[in-house]
């Protein structure tokens, strides 16, 4: 059976009963209102942003499921090598009652099926009876496949840092790797430029994707109030539930140390501000001057101060 059809969005072909499209082509087949579309927070944005905080303190909200960094899930269960992937439940992913549930060991998985990702969001949402899926990715690639799909009710949460501080995390983080010698001052600091004003442009607000901008340092600064705007971002109520976020159980997988560890309080790290030599400031600055200045950022040598207008 061979037929084909050319839509406003593009052209469709039915080859051996199958259908065929575009990307953009199969937007349109599948674009449901937005009412009826899977109510979806997609973190974006560099390492050491605060996305793992921002993880911890959204999935402690009573309406929100996080899967952590779904896009690894696949490689997660199929790992053989080292130590088993632990869920942010403590428990070995192999093991955690939500991931068997959700995910059980024989059914398979493609991280780059909207399909299939529509399914694991179904199932981790009635496993608590919860209203918003969290995935924690960070990378724009899936975001866009996500949207692309038509399935879900996308809001992009875009994490930024000063720049500054992410390339410090990067030095140190390498110092810390004895035979790591991966890291470079100036790519870095390029692909946090790339990165960020990539993520602001490409993620307007429209039809079926959200779109908001939170930096890590007004998070750590006064959490509930970033929380909050999130949450009206998705239409849920403000619940004190989210800031205890070391008593709620978690069943997110990957991201950083932070995930595991049992501090309660919040503290804004700024080691950067004493840590990175002259040279290293001004190279920083002028290489990512831009997005510095988009951001809410100063190129001299301080701590980040709030935005007040939103
Ligand atoms: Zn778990």
């Amino acid at each position: 059976m061979i037929g084909a059809w050319t839509f406003p969005a593009g052209p469709v072909y039915l080859v051996g009963g199958i259908i065929h499209a575009g990307p953009v082509a199969l937007a349109a087949i599948r674009r449901f209102p937005v009412s009826e579309r899977l109510p979806l927070i997609y973190i974006a944005g560099s390492s050491f942003s605060g996305s793992t905080l921002m993880d911890l303190l959204l999935g402690s909200h009573p309406g929100i499921e996080s899967l952590g960094e779904a896009k690894k899930i696949a490689a997660v269960r199929s790992s053989d090598s080292g130590a088993p992937a632990t869920c942010n439940c403590g428990d070995p992913v192999s093991s955690c009652a939500f991931w068997q549930t959700v995910l059980p060991g024989n059914m398979a998985f493609r991280a780059d099926d909207p399909e299939a990702n529509a399914d694991l969001c179904r199932r981790a949402l009635s496993f608590r009876g919860r209203q918003v899926v969290l995935d924690n990715s960070k990378n724009i690639g899936r975001a866009l496949m996500l949207q692309r799909s038509g399935l879900f009710d996308l809001h992009v949460l875009h994490m930024v840092r000063d720049s500054r501080a992410v390339v410090f995390s990067h030095r140190r983080k390498a110092e810390r790797r004895v035979h790591d010698h991966g890291y470079r001052l100036a790519p870095t600091a390029r692909e946090w430029e790339r990165l960020n004003r990539r993520l602001a442009r490409a993620f307007r607000p429209r039809a079926g994707t959200g779109y908001l901008r939170v930096r890590y340092e007004d998070l750590v600064d006064r959490p509930e109030e970033e929380v909050r705007r999130v949450l009206r971002e998705v239409s849920l109520p403000w619940d004190p539930q989210a800031l205890k976020f070391r008593e709620g159980r978690h069943h997110g997988i990957e991201g950083n140390r932070m995930r595991l560890d049992t501090k309660r309080e919040i503290v804004r790290d700024d080691e950067y501000l004493a840590g990175l030599g002259c040279f290293e400031w001004c190279a920083i600055t002028a290489l990512t001057a831009r997005g510095l200045r988009d951001f809410g950022y100063r190129w001299s040598r301080e701590p980040a101060r709030p935005i007040n207008s939103r």
